[in-house]
Formats: C-alpha cells, sequence, structure tokens
C-alpha cells in the first residue's frame, strides 16, 4: 500500500476542499469496507484519503419538503431499523439482502452508492476498461459475471451498486457537494452514473473535490408499491448476478407508471422503458410481470461466458413485479 495523509474534516465544506486538494488525487472513506481493499490491493493511490465519518450532517434520516432527505453514512443497519424509511419496502429488501451482520452495521449508503467495479481485471491492476496493451481482457476471457447490456463499447463491468436500481426506480436525487466548499446540487440519481469510454474517466458523475452528501427520496403516495429481487448464488455475502427494482403505481388495480431498473447486468444501473411499457395499462398478472421480464432483456448482447445472465435478469424482473403485485395485495 503507498502512503497517503489522512483527513478527517467535521463539515462539508472542509470535507470538499480537502478533496479538491492534491489535484483531486483523494479519495473518499466512509465505512471503509471496500476502500480498505482497493488501498490494500494498490487499485487506487491517492495522495491523502478524506474520512466522512465526523461530518454530523451526512448522518441520519429527516422528513423535509418533497420527501425524505437520507444521510450519506447512513448504514444498512439505519435503513433496516429507521421507521420514517419503513414504506420503503424495496430498499429494506436490498438492505436485508446483503447477508452479513458486520456489513450492515459498518457500511454506507453513500459508500454502496459509489462502489467500484468488483470486475476481476478492474481489481487486478488492468482499469476500468479491463485492458492490455490497448486488447479488451474482457471481450475473449472470463466475463461470465459481466455486462449482458450496455456493453458494446469498451467498458463492460457491471455496476456494483445493490441500492441504485431500486433508488433510481424510486426517483430518488442525489446531493453532490463541491467542488467548491459551499457548492451543492441535486441530480436525479439515474443520470449519476456513467459508461466511462477512456480509462480516465469514472463510473460517476463526481469530479475531484466532489461527495455525496445525501439522498433524496419523493414522499410516499397511495396505490404505490416498491419490490427489489435480486439472484444470489450464496446464502452468505455475495453480489447479486443480476437484480431489478420496481416502483408501479396502480388503481383499480391497473398500472398507472412503472419504473423498472436492472442491477449487476451493464456498465450503470439499467433503466428499462421498454419493461415498463410493458406494464402500464395491464393488470399484475404472471404473464404481465413475465412479458415485462422479457421486455427488460430483449436487447441484451451477452458476451461468451454469460448467456446465462439473461434468463436469471429476465426472472429478476419478473419476480421483483409480482413481489409489488403481493405488496399491493397485503401479502407479504
Ligand atoms: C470482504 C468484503 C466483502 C464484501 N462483499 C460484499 C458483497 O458480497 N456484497 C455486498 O453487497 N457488499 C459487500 N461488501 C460491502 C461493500 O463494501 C458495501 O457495498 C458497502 O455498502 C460499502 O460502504 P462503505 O461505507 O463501507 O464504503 P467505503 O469502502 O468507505 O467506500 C466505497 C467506495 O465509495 C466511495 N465513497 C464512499 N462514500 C462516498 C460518498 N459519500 N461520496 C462519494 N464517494 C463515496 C469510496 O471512495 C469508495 O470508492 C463487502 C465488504 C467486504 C469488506
Amino acid at each position: 500500500m503507498s502512503s497517503f495523509e489522512y483527513a478527517s474534516p467535521n463539515t462539508e465544506a472542509e470535507a470538499a476542499e480537502m478533496l479538491a486538494a492534491h489535484g483531486g488525487q483523494t479519495a473518499i472513506l466512509a465505512g471503509g469496507t471496500d476502500l480498505h481493499n482497493l488501498l490494500r490491493a494498490g487499485v487506487i493511490a491517492p495522495r491523502r484519503v478524506v474520512d466522512l465519518k465526523n461530518i454530523s450532517s451526512l448522518q441520519g434520516v429527516s422528513m423535509v419538503s418533497g420527501g425524505l432527505l437520507v444521510g450519506a453514512l447512513t448504514t444498512l443497519d439505519e435503513i433496516l431499523r429507521n421507521p420514517l424509511l419503513a414504506p420503503y419496502q424495496s430498499l429494506l429488501q436490498v438492505a436485508d439482502a446483503v447477508h452479513s451482520i458486520q456489513i450492515q452495521v459498518q457500511g454506507t449508503l453513500g459508500g454502496d452508492l459509489c462502489h467500484l467495479p468488483n470486475c476481476w481485471y478492474y481489481r487486478n491492476g488492468y482499469g476500468l476498461l479491463g485492458k492490455e496493451k490497448g486488447e479488451s481482457l474482457v471481450a475473449g476471457g472470463r466475463n461470465q459475471f459481466h455486462a449482458i447490456l450496455g456493453n458494446q463499447g469498451s467498458a463492460k463491468y457491471v455496476s456494483a451498486s445493490r441500492f441504485a436500481p431500486s433508488l433510481i426506480a424510486w426517483g430518488a436525487q442525489v446531493r453532490i457537494v463541491g467542488p467548491d466548499p459551499d457548492q451543492s446540487a441535486m441530480v436525479p440519481l439515474e443520470y449519476f452514473y456513467v459508461t466511462p469510454k477512456s480509462p480516465n474517466q469514472g463510473v460517476t458523475i463526481l469530479q475531484p473535490g466532489q461527495f455525496v452528501s445525501h439522498i433524496l427520496l419523493p414522499e410516499i403516495r397511495d396505490e404505490l408499491a416498491s419490490a427489489s429481487y435480486e439472484v444470489l448464488q450464496l446464502e452468505g455475502l455475495d453480489w447479486p448476478l443480476a437484480s431489478a427494482g420496481v416502483c408501479l403505481t396502480t388503481s383499480a388495480g391497473i398500472v398507472r407508471e412503472a419504473r423498472v431498473v436492472l442491477g449487476h447486468v451493464a456498465p450503470t444501473p439499467w433503466v428499462s422503458h421498454d419493461a415498463s411499457l410493458a406494464l402500464v395499462g395491464q393488470s399484475i398478472t404472471e404473464e404481465s410481470a413475465a412479458a415485462a421480464g422479457e421486455a427488460a432483456v430483449a436487447s441484451a448482447t451477452p458476451l461468451s461466458e454469460n448467456e446465462y445472465k439473461v434468463t436469471i435478469a429476465r426472472t429478476a424482473v419478473k419476480r421483483a413485479v409480482l413481489r409489488a403485485m403481493h405488496q399491493l395485495q397485503g401479502v407479504s
């Protein structure tokens, strides 16, 4: 591990200032469950690590006009226990599916949203695009966990965030602070992620000196149901092979609005307008849920070893939709 400075700001403005130093060769520390791995393995070598944990404004959940403001330092365990978050069923389902009490207590929502890809080429020093001598190691290599959608460019890893699909389905926004200490902006989470075209681009719109301070959830409405479905190989701590987050608004049993977002299938969370269209105007049945699953993967372009993920992603969408239906019917 290369040596680095450690900085521990007390305010958001101080954090932005400290992150912008050293030409932005800095890293953000929240719960640290992944950052420590990245530092130890030398995947990143910042000149300064900025620890956000002493910034009290980044903690907790509060009601604000227009919804619920969730601090980036909110842990998975707090998500499960905070009564204000209880109506946001899909988020509870995601937190619960992280089958490790240690990670639930230590890992933060901001850390999950900004988690760097788990792609083994990236983690072994071949960069986000997994290239050697200009050639993709992923395209003809071990790509069973890689992207099946949005993989026509150089980036073929999958977005690691477990909460992003459900949060995007909710229409959540992120508050971004920096790079000037007093600067902040709200951005729909849907537009937070980017697919890099060159090795120097990141996986989000965050620029040096910026960090996520809060997530804004919209207010709960009647006849709205949300659900998440993740397909995991292990009973214990594991990354999903594919996941889906859905939010459905119904009236008289008919879907009026639908948001369907897939996770772990593309370099960004994958918003499926086709799956939404397959649901709007329908009642939720096995058939309409299956049609949404079909629509979600209709444009999939699997790599040499991951055709199986198409079936899994299709099923994740179908089951998330059916889960939401059970919620509307009051069946747990
Ligand atoms: C051995 C091990 C195995 C794990 N396996 C799994 C697994 O199988 N499945 C799973 O879901 N989770 C797993 N995790 C947990 C995973 O790290 C979580 O996703 C966790 O929520 C990350 O949160 P954190 O606060 O610890 O993030 P950190 O490690 O502190 O940060 C993660 C990344 O986000 C950036 N970051 C953090 N906060 C912000 C912010 N506010 N703004 C901008 N950038 C930020 C950091 O710079 C870093 O790049 C594992 C952890 C460990 C230690």
